[in-house]
């Protein structure tokens, strides 16, 4: 069975067509600049070199028709004809309070899709244009929709009330979502795998982290805690979001500079975390290598993200009542030892063994604390893609 994963952005989209039988992806790619000037896809067949083909693309629509004709490239192309994609799954980000779960898309789910556009303005909309364009060019193609909040539903409503007036969560739905959640159900499922243990026996603790960043509490395979919140800005500091900050700064910020509720929005959103504490960059390579030849705010920043981390993972343990696993996902977490290491450091109270040599890996599956360490201590590289596809398939037969 071959599926096709969509992640649409407003003005881009991500495609992989994954051959299920073996789970691995046959062509990959990316459109950028849909709708706007320069727009251009970027198509990757497995084993060959990238192609990239520009041209004028004004819609989502003209973008995936551009996408299938790539998929069906005589020299680039993995198919012969765009109806051997059985179904298709689309990454969607906020599904509210509505869904837990993945579901199959149909006119009622569309419409609780466009219910929770005020809750995911900048993502949902370009979500839903992806189906809808889908939902043209392959008519007869089951489409699955994959929530990135679904997975952070088992919270308990201690862990998603915020310590605000109630009528705000009844008249607004202001509560904790949770985002990333594909990426924690796949990574803790993985590691369950790779120790040969049932979810259900464990206390987990995931952390993805990237230039995005977030942590979870997984008790039993259910998440009891999350560090987004009602958007992906609350929690760990992250490439450009500032994370948990005393909220009145907010106010005093905009009083003191004249901000607008967007200016404040950017500062918060674009001009924070690592790049605004180092003023360097928001690329971990850019700032690990600046702390390296001594600048002191990039080294200032790394600091404070990994003590963030680690102030999670104390949080979270207490939550769970102790901790089995602890494991590292995303761009940092696949790929930066020296992060790693940092964010461990200390952590022998709860009982983890970190073995400093083994955690000299970048970018696969691995076990970074020693045998005999009482909490295990994994990298697991992330496949949200890989996730979808499996839900699509379950929900499509
Ligand atoms: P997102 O999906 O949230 O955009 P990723 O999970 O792809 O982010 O992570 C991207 C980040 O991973 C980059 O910004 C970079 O800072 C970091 N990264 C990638 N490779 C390394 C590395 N070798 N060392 C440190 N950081 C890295």
């Amino acid at each position: 069975m071959k599926i096709l994963v969509i992640n649409c952005g407003s003005s881009s989209l991500k495609y992989q067509l994954i051959d299920m039988t073996t789970e691995q992806a046959l062509a990959s790619g990316l459109v950028e600049r849909i709708g706007i000037e320069g727009s251009r896809i970027k198509h990757e067949k497995e084993g060959m070199d990238k192609v990239v083909i520009e041209s004028p693309m004004k819609d989502h629509k003209i973008a995936l028709n551009f996408v299938l004709d790539a998929l069906k490239d005589e020299k680039h192309g993995v198919i012969k004809d765009i109806n051997e994609i059985e179904a298709v799954g689309h990454r969607v980000v906020h599904a509210g309070e509505k869904y837990s779960e993945s579901v199959l898309i149909n006119d009622e789910v569309l419409k609780a899709l466009k219910e929770c556009i005020e809750l995911a303005p900048l993502h949902n909309p370009a979500n839903i244009m992806g189906i809808e364009a889908m939902q043209e060019l392959l008519p007869n193609a089951p489409m699955v929709a994959v929530f990135d909040t679904a997975f952070h539903q088992t919270m308990p409503k201690s862990e998603y009330i915020y310590a605000i007036d109630y009528k705000y969560y009844e008249n607004y739905s202001v509560r904790r979502y949770g985002m990333h959640g594909t990426s924690h159900r796949y990574v803790s499922q993985r590691a369950a795998e790779m120790l040969n243990v049932d979810l259900k026996d464990v206390k987990m603790i995931t952390c993805h982290l990237g230039n995005g960043s977030s942590i979870a509490a997984i008790d039993h395979g259910k998440v009891i805690a999350t560090s987004m919140g009602f958007t992906p800005l609350e929690g760990l500091a992250m490439g450009t979001r500032c994370g948990d900050i005393d909220p009145a700064i907010i106010t005093y910020l905009m009083k003191k500079e004249n901000l607008t509720v967007e200016q404040m929005d950017k500062v918060m959103n674009k001009e924070s975390g690592v790049l605004g504490i180092s003023g360097i960059s928001s690329d971990f390579r850019d700032i690990e290598n600046a702390a390296a030849e001594g600048n002191e705010r990039a080294a200032l920043a790394l600091k404070i993200f990994d003590d963030r981390v680690k102030k999670y993972i104390g949080a979270y343990t207490a939550l769970l009542g102790g901790v089995d696993v602890i494991l590292f996902t995303a761009g940092v977490g696949e790929n930066s030892a020296a992060n790693r290491e940092n964010i461990m450091r200390g952590l022998e109270y709860l009982g983890v063994d970190f073995d400093k040599e083994a955690n000299n890996v970048r970018g696969k599956e691995a076990f970074i604390s020693k045998r005999s360490s009482k909490v295990k201590v994994l990298v697991v590289p992330t496949n949200e893609e890989l996730m979808i596809a499996k839900d699509t398939m379950a929900l499509s037969k």
